[in-house]
């Protein structure tokens, strides 16, 4: 048995001012075919997973290139069409193969290309012919054509957000891809669009009942897979929106009733689906609160919005200004995505103090930079953070403290969201004995910092990112999607 695999994976915020072009690419993650870590990534874990069940269960897997952009701005043409290129010369070197099976994200956006995986899968499909099996991974916050559905056989989504089954969603779609090889399965994809749009945390309720519920219905009575496409609200494109998939054992007819049942039930869910979140103000009082209720551990505040993982820089100064200005003392703030800054702390030297104009930088959206007098109290080459079992670099970084303050700011050059408490550790700080931790992410940091703080506060600042989709200047988007419509789909009578 011969299988194809390969990743080409980013998530596109088409208002991020930040655009993504090959350097994104080869900065976040490039591997090409063969040099793929024993070590999942997010979007590429059916790459090593396949590697690893080739060896054991005697199947030849040819690997083609994966790589990994850190979510942002609209991808350049050429970029798309190199990458897209490659995986396709490379899959036509391995033929003949019984499948192929790719980690995708499902959220890309190129220039002149609204459908990046879709022309990819398309292309694919016109390659290895009807016959050949196409089985792909996705991040549930993507987007789902019709183009890319005529051309699967089988898909499925991480059910967690924060993603930590990322893995083993990446097992669950090879595992139905070998089972339909080796023909014990037929897959058949039903879905069914629910006509609206937010954000789905599962680590609290009613998501995380819901996602419970999905699971325990896999395997069972024909049905192999179930997923969530939360669907992208910073992508605006014309399928931008959350859909439920089924795949069933053949049973297209029960595969379309669950999918309509199921996605009946999510959209009464909508109104309570996303965690409650504060403005600036609001919640630092809330944050203060907290902190005097309970001393030993420290408050996590989340900038929800200013989130890299989200596509934008990374950069908002809107909430620490207000930490500095109203006086917060012992905080750990990481990160803010500030090369030039970085560059100057490098260049000066640890232990030196200097001005520093610090964040801000990529446009008016999340506040004016900060101008203040630092100490560089770290630098690094290559800091990084954990994510789950990967590695996820903070490019060249350095740890500046404002002068009369124990505030720690941790400045990286290569853009990630905070994933792990171990941003603050590896870089020297310690950040049991802090007071406030200020993260840059929606959820994802969810899992790692739950366990390490005393509480969670999300504060919904000033940003580049698109957070409001019933105001949101969607030019291509669909518009009659909740929140814009208060019942698109008329269950509420
Ligand atoms: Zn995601």
């Amino acid at each position: 048995m011969r299988i194809f695999t390969a990743s080409l994976a980013t998530e596109t915020n088409t208002f991020s001012p930040v655009p993504t072009d090959m350097n994104a690419f080869k900065a976040a993650f490039y591997a090409g075919p063969g040099d793929h870590p024993d070590t999942p990534t997010l979007c590429s874990s059916v790459v090593p997973i396949l590697r690893r069940r080739g060896r054991a269960e005697g199947l030849t897997v040819i690997e083609g290139t994966s790589c990994w952009a850190e979510p942002a701005g609209l991808i350049q043409r050429r970029t798309f069409e190199t990458l897209r290129d490659r995986i396709l010369d490379e899959l036509r070197a391995a033929l003949p193969v019984d499948a192929v099976v790719l980690g995708l994200h499902g959220a890309m956006v190129a220039q002149g290309y609204d459908d990046p995986e879709g022309d990819l899968l398309q292309r694919v499909r016109a390659i290895v012919g009807p016959d050949v099996l196409i089985a792909a991974e996705f991040d549930p916050h993507s987007h789902l054509t019709d183009r890319r559905l005529d051309n699967l056989d089988l898909m499925a989504t991480f059910l967690e957000f924060p993603h930590t089954d990322f893995e083993e969603r990446g097992e669950h779609v090879v595992d139905l891809a070998l089972r339909t090889l080796r023909g014990e399965i037929k897959p058949v994809i039903s879905t069914f669009d629910c006509r609206m749009i937010t954000i789905y945390p599962t680590s609290r309720e009613p998501m995380r009942s819901f996602i419970d519920r999905l699971k325990a219905m896999e395997g069972r009575d024909g049905i192999l897979s179930i997923s969530v496409i939360h669907g992208f609200m910073a992508g605006d494109v014309p399928d931008m929106g959350t859909r439920i998939v089924v795949v069933t054992d053949d049973d297209k007819t029960s595969g379309d009733r669950l999918a309509e049942k199921l996605g009946h039930e999510l959209y009464g869910l909508r109104r309570q689906a996303a965690m409650p979140m504060s403005d600036t103000e609001a919640g630092l009082d809330r944050a203060v609160a907290l902190r005097a209720e309970r001393p030993d551990v420290p408050v996590v505040i989340a900038d929800v919005w200013d989130n890299p993982g989200g596509g934008v820089a990374g950069d908002a100064t809107h909430i620490l200004r207000r930490m500095i200005e109203r006086g917060f003392e012992n905080v750990a703030v990481a990160t803010i995505w500030d090369p030039i800054a970085v560059s100057f702390c490098h260049a000066a030297g640890e232990g030196a103090e200097l001005a520093l104009r610090l964040g801000g930088k990529s446009g008016p959206q999340g506040g004016e930079p900060l101008d203040l007098r630092v100490t560089v109290e770290a630098v690094f080459d290559a800091g990084w953070q954990s994510f789950r079992n990967s590695q996820v670099t903070l490019g060249a970084a350095a740890v500046v403290r404002p002068l009369g303050t124990t505030l720690d700011i941790v400045l990286i050059t290569s853009r990630t969201q905070t994933y792990e408490p171990d941003i603050f550790a590896n870089q020297g700080i310690d950040f049991t004995q802090k007071a406030f931790l200020l993260v840059k992410s929606t959820n994802h940091f969810h899992a790692g910092f739950q366990p390490v703080s005393s509480e969670i506060v999300y504060i919904a600042a000033p940003t580049s990112y698109p957070t409001d989709p019933a105001t949101t200047p969607y030019q291509k988007a669909s518009l009659g999607l909740w929140p814009r419509v208060a019942d698109p789909l008329g269950l509420e009578t």
